[in-house]
């Protein structure tokens, strides 16, 4: 099994980027009274304390959500909504009072936090230790926040089930392709989930979160989905966020997400948020955003 440990990581800039890209990109879709069918491939364990082993050995999240929360805490009045309402739903897990976050909702919380009485919740997550964990995490949320949730969640191959799931019922789907890329086939494997759910279901929202390294088949996907996009005649979004340089660091300092069919408004709404994340977060020169779209 894989070594991958989303605790190690959870709630880094990576995190931040994809968090609030998945968020608003939700908030618009629900405009619509329709109920959507929300899929997440790679779910993780849900929840996860920071102040845990993992989290405080890898110190990511003082490079990220930690970071931000004290930006914006210095910095009231320029927050733009997209940030207020990460940190709004962040909050439903940490105690009012606490100065700090303490506990911190992966996208499967994130998700069940947002989602309306009409929309369905399908998780995936094939971790032998983080599928149970999420199992749990999920039950004693689902009680608490929403009792009357639709939620399912599976241990099963993320890539694989995507297609099973598709087209919704409602035709309204929104999915978050999530992979650790720890597998290095998982850059080919984004690319063949996608071609199998466009053929299903070519008008879903689809937010692929990818890193930025210097490694070819990391550098080559986004090329691949551009080109993917292009044949198949489908809208796209590119969000990415850098906050120090590359080459200075050995971990992540890069990454991007990949929206298909974004939902309307998103470019603008992260034309503000990300910006401010640069501020917020930026640590030297190399710090900086892209923001891309082909429509
Ligand atoms: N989406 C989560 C979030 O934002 O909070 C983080 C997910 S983490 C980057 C990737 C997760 O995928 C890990 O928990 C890993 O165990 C799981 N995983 C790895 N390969 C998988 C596969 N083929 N199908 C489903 N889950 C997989």
């Amino acid at each position: 099994m894989f070594s991958y440990r989303h605790a190690f990581h959870a709630g880094n800039h990576a995190d931040v980027l994809k968090h609030i890209t998945l968020l608003i990109g939700l908030e618009l879709l629900k405009k619509k009274e329709t109920g959507i069918t929300l899929i997440d491939t790679h779910a993780g364990a849900g929840i996860y304390s920071l102040e845990g082993d993992y989290a405080i050995k890898s110190g990511e999240a003082s490079e990220g959500v930690l970071r931000l929360a004290s930006y914006c805490t210095e910095n009231p009045n320029e927050i733009p909504d997209g940030v207020v309402q990460y940190l709004h739903e962040i909050a439903h897990l940490n105690h009012p009072q606490s100065q700090s976050i303490k506990t911190y909702p992966g996208s499967s919380q994130l998700l069940l936090q947002a989602m309306r009485v009409q929309d369905q919740l399908k998780l995936i997550e094939l971790h032998t230790t983080d599928y149970p964990n999420l199992v749990e995490n999920m039950t004693v949320s689902q009680g608490e926040y929403r009792p009357k949730r639709s939620v399912q969640i599976f241990q099963k191959d993320g890539f694989a089930q995507l297609k099973a799931y598709l087209p919704p019922p409602t035709r309204r789907g929104l999915c978050l392709i999530d992979p650790s890329y720890e597998n290095k086939d998982d850059y080919q494997f984004v690319l063949t989930a996608l071609k199998d759910a466009i053929k299903r279901f070519a008008t879903g929202a689809y937010f692929i979160w990818y890193p930025i390294l210097q490694r070819r088949d990391a550098t080559e996907l986004p090329h691949q989905l551009a080109e993917f996009c292009k044949d198949h005649h489908l809208p796209y979004l590119q969000a990415e966020l850098q906050i120090k340089s590359q080459i200075l660091t050995e971990g992540l300092a890069a990454s991007g997400m990949w929206v298909i069919n974004p939902p309307w408004q998103l470019k603008e709404q992260l034309a503000l948020c990300l910006p401010f994340l640069v501020k917020a977060l930026g640590q030297d020169d190399y710090s900086r955003y892209e923001l891309t779209a082909n429509d």
